[in-house]
C-alpha cells in the first residue's frame, strides 16, 4: 500500500490576537511566513517517511521553540523579575499518555521535558525546581540567561512596568497578542498528538501558571477523535477546558471538528470573556482552525499536499 494512502496531517499555530494587516511590515510578515512553512516542512517529512505523531509535534514545537518570533523558548516574554518562567505539555492519543512542565527557567526546549516527564518520571506535571532536577539528571543542558535574552522582549517588560500592567505578549498596550506555539498531527498509522509551549505573560508575577501546561485546557490529544492545542487568556481556557471540551462533544455529542471547535471558541470560551484560538485535526485528517481574535499565526499540510500558511482573519 502507498503511504499517502492513509490520511496523515500537520498543523502548527505561533499565537493569536490583535494581529492586523495594517500593523504587520512586509519583511516581518514575510519571516513569520517562512519560519511556519519551515516547520510545517520538516514535520510533514518526518511523517511522509512513516514517523509517529507525537514525533512531528515535538519536533514542530521545538522549532518553533528555537525560533525568536515566538513566545516559547528562545523567545519566551520576561517576569516581574526579569526572568523567564516557561510551561509546555504534550499528549499521546493512542496510549492517552501526558506529559507535562511548568515554571521552566534554563532548559532551551521545554516541550522535549515535557515529553521526557511522559515517558520517564512515572508522573504527569512536574513544576520548577523539581522539574528541572529531574532534566538535569535525564542529562538535559543548563542554558543561561542569556540565551533566552532579546532586546524586543526587554523592551516589552520595560513598557508593561512602565505603565504597571500584567500584559500577553504584545507591543501595545491596547492590544492584545498570545505567542505561545502548538502542534497537532495524525500519522500514517493513525495516531494523533498534540504538544503546546509558551513563555506566558510579560511581567507576569512569579508563579502564575497558564492553560499550556495543563492537560484538557491547553492540549489534548485522543485517537477516538481530535488532537488540539490552544493559545490565548489562559485563565479563560483552564476555566472552560477548552482542548478537552472539544474532544468530549466530539465523542459524547457527535459533533464533527467544525462544530465542536466554533461552539467551544466562539460560545463557551467567549461567553466568560476569553480570547485566542485553537487548531485541530481530527481522526480522518481534518485540519480546523478556529479563533475568536483578529489573527492566528497558523499553518498545516495534509498527506503531503500544498502547504497553508495563514496569518489574519
Ligand atoms: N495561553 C498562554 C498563557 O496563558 C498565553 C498564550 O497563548 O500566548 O500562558
Amino acid at each position: 500500500m502507498k503511504l499517502h494512502e492513509k490520511p496523515f496531517g500537520i498543523a502548527i499555530h505561533g499565537g493569536a490576537g490583535t494581529i492586523l494587516r495594517e500593523q504587520m511590515s512586509e519583511e516581518k510578515e514575510g519571516e513569520y511566513r517562512s519560519n511556519l512553512n519551515a516547520v510545517i516542512q520538516a514535520a510533514n517529512k518526518l511523517l511522509i517517511l512513516g514517523g509517529t505523531a507525537i514525533d512531528a509535534v515535538e519536533l514542530a514545537v521545538m522549532m518553533l521553540e528555537d525560533c525568536p518570533l515566538f513566545n516559547a523558548g528562545k523567545g519566551s516574554v520576561f517576569t516581574a523579575q526579569g526572568g523567564h518562567e516557561m510551561d509546555a505539555s504534550i499528549m499521546d492519543g493512542t496510549t492517552l499518555e501526558a506529559g507535562a512542565v511548568s515554571l521552566i527557567k534554563s532548559i532551551k526546549n521545554p516541550v522535549q521535558l515535557a515529553r521526557k516527564v511522559m515517558e520517564k518520571s512515572g508522573h504527569v506535571f512536574l513544576a520548577g525546581e523539581g522539574a528541572e532536577k529531574f532534566a538535569f539528571e535525564q542529562g538535559f543542558e543548563k542554558m543561561n540567561d542569556e540565551y533566552f535574552y532579546t532586546d524586543f522582549r526587554y523592551e516589552q517588560l520595560k513598557s508593561a512596568q512602565r505603565s504597571n500592567a500584567v500584559v500577553l505578549d504584545h507591543t501595545d498596550l491596547n492590544e492584545k497578542k498570545f505567542g505561545t506555539v502548538g502542534a497537532v498531527a495524525l500519522d500514517i498509522h493513525g495516531r494523533l498528538a498534540a504538544a503546546t509551549s509558551t513563555g506566558g505573560m510579560t511581567n507576569k508575577q512569579f508563579g502564575r501558571v497558564g492553560d499550556t501546561p495543563m492537560i484538557g485546557s491547553g492540549t489534548y490529544a485522543d485517537d477516538r477523535t481530535v488532537a488540539v492545542s490552544c493559545t490565548g487568556s489562559g485563565e479563560y481556557f483552564i476555566r472552560a477546558n477548552v482542548a478537552f471540551q472539544i474532544h468530549s462533544m466530539m465523542l459524547y455529542g457527535q459533533s464533527d471538528i467544525v462544530q465542536a471547535a466554533s461552539n467551544v471558541v466562539q460560545n463557551e470560551l467567549t461567553k466568560i470573556g476569553g480570547d485566542g484560538g485553537i487548531i485541530a485535526i481530527d481522526r480522518n485528517g481534518r485540519i480546523h482552525f478556529e479563533f475568536n481574535t483578529p489573527g492566528m499565526y497558523r499553518a498545516s499540510q495534509s498527506n503531503g499536499e500544498e502547504i497553508y500558511v495563514g496569518i489574519y482573519k
